[in-house]
């Protein structure tokens, strides 16, 4: 389980975002960006948290600390309270959260990783009937399901 910035609810698939901690106050911020948005994350099974007082003054030490506190929203601050509540990873790209979290000696990943694997992705492309789909660790299948004929893999460029 890990804590999940609103960076992470707009960037992420629904998949990898289900059984994710988010807390409470991220629902406001998201209706501000979407509201068709901010419904879907509500439908999903995310786990809403709101960080507690002890929690929050930690949070708001730690930002004080490493000189983050005036730049950062409450809803930052609820999710740094989270780390300290929870001990779990957030998931964020904001840099004074991360910051914020380095000195702290807490856990942080970014949301959008910039590694290879995320600039390219694996396709198997059938060769009878030229369809094609992603090839990950859930579907290996080699047979094409539409016409039977095997599949080729080819490198793609993510969009
Ligand atoms: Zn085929």
């Amino acid at each position: 389980m890990a804590i999940l910035d609103t960076a992470a609810l707009l960037a992420w698939p629904v998949e990898r975002l289900s059984k994710g901690i988010v807390a409470k106050s991220q629902l406001n911020e998201l209706e501000k960006v979407s509201i068709e948005k901010a419904m879907l994350i509500e439908s999903i099974d995310l786990i809403w948290v709101s960080p507690d007082e002890t929690n929050l003054v930690k949070a708001r030490n730690a930002a004080s600390n490493s000189g983050d506190l005036t730049k950062l929203s409450m809803v930052d601050i609820d999710l740094i309270a989270l780390c300290f509540q929870l001990n779990e990873v957030l998931y964020t790209d904001d840099y004074r959260i991360q910051n914020t979290l380095t000195k702290a000696g807490k856990s942080w990943k970014s949301v959008i990783q910039k590694g290879i694997d995320d600039v390219w992705v694996w396709m198997k492309v059938c060769t009878g009937c030229g369809k094609s789909k992603v090839s990950d660790s859930n579907n290996k299948e080699s047979i094409c399901d539409h016409c039977g004929s095997p599949f080729k893999l080819k490198k793609k460029k993510k969009k």
